[in-house]
């Protein structure tokens, strides 16, 4: 009889260890394998409309996008502008840059040591690539003297001049202490109803697209 209760008792132990064990590996394995966040569905599918848009219809609404550009008070009045120097999959500014640097003083991000400061233009030879493959200029001194004017590139801008950018967040950080006329330029598809949010994300001043200005 005390055996045979022994034996209970050990039975009913295994199976509930065994019961536990299961359930903690599973609940371990669901929190290893994370939801994409609804940023980053949002980066993905801009990611591939970017592929369908043709290379015409690109160079259109840069030129659209900068002429609106050049007709804003903000932009004629300024003497420095904090530009980017687009990757092949932004809104290309190359010819922008090098248009306004003979007029304006145009100045190009440089990541540093995981922090983002900004460096004068000089020329499109000057620039060496830097983190995350962006050409950077590569001259010594860091601008520290005022902005009048940043040009923000983004992967997606929303109705409420929200912006999505490319996920490091250096564009917020920079922005929290450096308080700036910033104006978030894209193609029209990355202008999107809603971009989610979080409580660091600073807003834009305008957003300007091909056949859209949120002002
Ligand atoms: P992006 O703006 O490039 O789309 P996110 O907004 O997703 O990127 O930000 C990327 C990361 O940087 C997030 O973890 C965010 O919390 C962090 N971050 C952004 N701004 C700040 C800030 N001012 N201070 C601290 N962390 C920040
Ligand atoms: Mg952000």
């Amino acid at each position: 009889m005390f055996q045979k209760l022994i034996c209970f008792v050990y039975i009913n132990y295994y199976y509930k260890m065994n019961l536990i064990s299961t359930l903690l590996s599973k609940f371990t394995k669901e929190k290893k394998k994370e939801k994409p966040s609804e940023k980053s569905i949002i980066r993905q599918k801009i990611r591939q409309k970017k592929g369908l848009i043709a290379d015409a219809e690109k160079e259109k609404q840069v030129s659209l996008v900068f002429e609106k550009i050049e007709a804003l008070p903000e932009f004629i009045n300024a003497e420095t502008i904090m530009m980017y120097w687009s990757m092949p999959d932004e809104l290309s500014t190359h010819n922008f840059i090098i248009k306004w640097s003979k007029k304006k003083q145009i100045l190009l991000p440089v990541v540093k040591d995981d922090v983002m400061l900004v460096k004068p233009f000089l020329s499109k030879e000057e620039l060496t690539q830097g983190s995350y493959g962006i050409w950077e200029p590569s001259v010594q001194n860091e601008f520290v003297n005022k902005i009048d004017l940043v040009i923000v590139p983004g992967i997606a801008f929303d109705k409420f001049k929200c912006r999505l950018g490319r996920g490091k967040g250096y564009y917020d950080r920079y922005f929290m202490i450096n308080r700036i006329t910033k104006i978030g330029i894209g193609y029209d598809f990355q202008l999107l109803d809603r971009v989610p949010t979080t409580q660091t994300d600073i807003k834009m001043d305008m957003i300007i697209t091909a056949y859209r200005t949120i002002s």
